[in-house]
């Protein structure tokens, strides 16, 4: 644990930022939900089973929002992101939806670049996000009128413009990102005040947490991207999952 993810935060505060991000995640369901939390869901939540979005889980789980969460398997994930899985299912009795990438285009791309070839170029590790998660996402979001995120501003340079509501022009659906305004304190503040399962790998000093190969822990003081393909220049990290700034209206 670092020394944010175990800082004090007021109750107050905490509770308004609660109370917020209630009332955003009522607008989406408002505006897109069409009553169903399962695979016809016309709003949709991705989650990396990460710490913002146990916040996320949550809260739609708790309240059985009717918001379909899915996550991608990308092949290459930790054991200990894949045992949150099987939490959620013990902790709240229903399941998290997961998309695979397709087995011909991973067999392609090891095929063409290797078992590791993203740590080659940034194209070559463009090319592998694209195959295990660019494009499973894009299936996911098929047919979808919305989709949420767990994203939060402070987490990087290319979320510094981050909004709470935005259009997502890449999929054509408008992309909610309720979590915006919290801070890392935050985040955990709820998680431990609710009890919420995490991911072990956090309590080892991973903040961000991605594939295996391309995710480390990080050091006091560094971003929570810093641990995320700590080989590139932080302008490029991004995995095509979340474009920053684009199509934001
Ligand atoms: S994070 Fe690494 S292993 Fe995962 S899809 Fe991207 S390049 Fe491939």
């Amino acid at each position: 644990m670092s020394e944010t993810t175990t800082a004090a935060v007021d109750a107050a505060v905490l509770d308004a930022r609660v109370a917020a991000t209630r009332a955003i995640l009522a607008d989406a369901v408002a505006r897109h939900g069409n009553g169903h939390a399962d695979d016809q869901a016309s709003l949709v939540m991705a989650s990396s089973l990460g710490a913002e979005d146990m916040v996320l889980t949550d809260l739609i789980l708790r309240e059985r929002l009717p918001i379909r969460i899915f996550t991608l398997d990308t092949g290459r994930l930790h054991e200990q992101t894949l045992r949150v899985l099987a939490r959620i299912s013990e902790s709240y009795g229903q399941d998290v939806r997961v998309y695979f990438p397709a087995a011909g285009d991973v067999e392609s791309l090891v095929t063409a670049q290797g078992i590791n070839g993203f740590y080659v170029s940034v194209d070559a590790r463009k090319a592998c996000c694209r195959v295990r998660k660019v494009l499973p996402l894009s299936r996911a979001l098929t047919g979808r009128q919305a989709w949420i995120t767990g994203l939060r501003r402070e987490q990087s340079p290319t979320r510094a413009e981050l909004l709470a509501e935005a259009w997502d022009a890449d999929h054509g659906i408008a992309k909610w990102s309720p979590l915006a305004d919290w801070s890392e304190a935050e985040v955990w503040a709820y998680l431990r005040a609710h009890k919420v399962p995490y991911n072990a790998l956090h309590d080892q000093g991973f903040l961000s947490i991605g594939c295996a190969p391309c995710t480390r822990a990080v050091q006091p003081g560094e971003d929570a991207r810093a641990g995320r393909w700590w080989w590139e220049h932080p302008e490029t990290k991004e995995c095509g999952l979340h474009v920053a700034g684009a199509g934001e209206a």
